[in-house]
Order: C-alpha cells, then structure tokens, then sequence
C-alpha cells in the first residue's frame, strides 16, 4: 500500500501549478503550514508554480504575504488546503476549481472532503505534519531558511510556546531540526506575542475583576461597556481566555464576550471535562476549549453554575 504521504508527493509531482489554501481568520499555524509548505514545493521543484492564497489579517502579515491569482490559474492546478476542518472554513471559495483536493489537517475529521486526504490529531500543528512529509522525504524535497522559519512559527503558534498538551518529543526534534537554519526565533516571539496598550489595560482589569464559583469556575465579563472604554474588538478580548489560566484554584475559566444580540461564551479547562455543557448552552467544542453562545446575563450564570456543578462532581468521581 502507498502511503499517504506518497500519494500527496506523487500529486506534487503530476501537477505543475498548485495553489495551497488555508481556514479563515488565519492563526500562526495555517499560515506556517501553507506558506511553508509552498516554500519546500519551490526549492525541491523550481519550475513549478506555487501560489498561497486567502484573507489577510494586519498583524499576521510579518509571516508572509498572499499572492493575488486570477481564476483562470485554477485550470488543471492541485489545491492543496492546510489546517482546515471543514469546506465552510476554507478561505477563498476557489478552492472549487481546482482539478484535485488534497486536505492536510490535524483536526478531528468530523466533516472530510478532499480526493485525498492526510489527517491525523496526533500532530502538535499542521506545520509538524509539513515538516514530517520533508522528513520522510529528504532525498526528494529540500527546505530552506524562509520554510523553517514558516513551520516554527507554525508550530509555535499552535503549541502555545510548547506548553500544550499537543507538544510530544516528535516536535522537539523537529523543532530543533528547523532552529539549525538562519532564522532568527527571537524576532518571531517578539513579534508574535506584543499586545497593543490597550489590550494590555484590560487584562490587567480583567485580572483584578474576575469571579469565582466554590468550585473552582473562574469567569468574566466583557460588556460592551467594558469594551467601548478600553477600545479592545470581540475577537482580541475573547483571545484573553488564557489570562485566567495558571491561577491557583481555577479549574475551569470562561469569558462572556457581549455582541449586540448575544453573548459569546469561551471555556476552558485544566482537566474537567466542558464540551457536554458547552453543547447545553449552544455550543460544542473540545473536552478542555469551547465556546457556547448565550441570549442574556440569566443565561450566562446558569451557565457558571452548570460548570460548577460539573467541577464539583467530577472532583468527587476523579480527584480533579
Ligand atoms: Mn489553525
Ligand atoms: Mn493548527
């Protein structure tokens, strides 16, 4: 049986334009693994044409940048879509064009898609998959400086600096592996992880604020007063989830995040497993991250005191 990761090379191969897509909203790791992997297509393959397509966002723009294509490119090319889900996630609907649709993903495979396709959760990123795919394959592909320092990046971003879970011995090597190039690891962190002055006040309110339940649910609330006087958007106040990680007691942290007709809810978890009540409360996601939606501020400590109760019974049924 050819492997997978032979099939994909052989499609690498066969075609000679191939445009690679990544999710919406990008994050460190779609980018490192779309644009790292365009980089090793370019160095091992110089006369085939490999372009990274999709949305940009300002801060991420120090990663690298998206080539514009007009959709006459997409005849006969093998699209190739890193980091991503489903087809909804997809950025740039084009992807639907192409003439083969290879997935390259490290997400659960709830919803599949693709002419073939390479998942597996067991990656930290999708950057460590790239990285795997040159690995296995030095005697055909080659990587350069600009590749290393994308996959890095990639894996950086998705491992939180390697503190979660996803991080294994694989990806150490691996790491240590790229770190031998000219890139410089220092610039990225310095890059990747300044907040502006803003975001940096709320969370310091943020952290004198907080609340707490008995049982350990840490949580608060970002009003839209709250975020009209720090002028801080949704999206960067609902990144702060973290800020009430590492704090002794809290077991479970949540972020109540106010849109005009809603209420967005982000959890997460040192151990008590919270998708089953993200799920009652509109919502789903991993055992230890999701997100939840609520219609009102009622509804947003019935919420607190479900995952209280949750905290609480799991405590007695495990030791948490
Ligand atoms: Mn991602
Ligand atoms: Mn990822």
């Amino acid at each position: 049986m050819t492997s997978i990761q032979t099939q994909i090379l052989d499609k690498i191969n066969e075609y000679s334009t191939i445009i690679i897509h990544r999710h919406v909203f990008p994050d460190p790791d779609a980018l490192g693994s779309q644009c790292g992997l365009q980089k090793i297509i370019k160095e091992s393959f110089p006369s085939k044409n490999v372009y990274v397509v999709g949305e940009e966002v300002e801060e991420l723009k120090f990663i690298h940048r998206m080539d514009i294509i007009s959709d006459d490119t997409y005849k006969d090319a093998l699209v190739i879509v890193c980091d991503t889900a489903n087809l909804p996630r997809i950025c740039d609907k084009r992807f639907e064009l192409a003439s083969f649709l290879i997935k390259i993903d490290h997400h659960p495979d709830l919803e599949p898609y693709g002419n073939l396709s390479w998942v597996d959760t067991s990656y930290s990123s999708t950057s460590e998959m790239i990285m795997d795919l040159f690995s296995e394959h030095k005697h055909i592909l080659q990587l350069n400086a600009e590749a290393a320092r994308l996959l890095y990046i990639g894996i950086v971003g998705d491992t939180g600096r390697f503190l979660y879970r996803g991080t294994t011995t694989q990806t150490m090597k691996y790491t240590a592996e790229l770190m031998e190039y000219n890139f410089n690891p220092q610039l990225i962190f310095s890059t990747l992880y300044k907040k502006n002055k803003n975001t940096a006040r709320l969370q310091g309110t943020l952290l004198l604020n907080y609340e707490y339940s008995n049982n350990g649910v840490a949580y608060f609330r970002m009003t839209k007063d709250i975020l009209e006087q720090f002028k801080v958007d949704r999206n960067t106040a609902g990144n702060l989830i973290n800020t009430l990680a590492d704090i002794e007691g809290n077991k479970v942290w949540v972020l109540f995040i106010e849109y005009p007709d809603s209420i967005r809810v982000r959890i997460s978890s040192a151990g008590t497993v919270i998708n089953d009540v993200a799920y009652r409360f509109n919502g789903g996601g991993h055992p230890l991250a999701a997100g939840a939606t609520v219609y009102s501020w009622e509804e947003a400590d019935a919420l607190i005191r479900a995952l209280d109760a949750t905290c609480r019974e799991q405590h007695i049924n495990n030791r948490i």
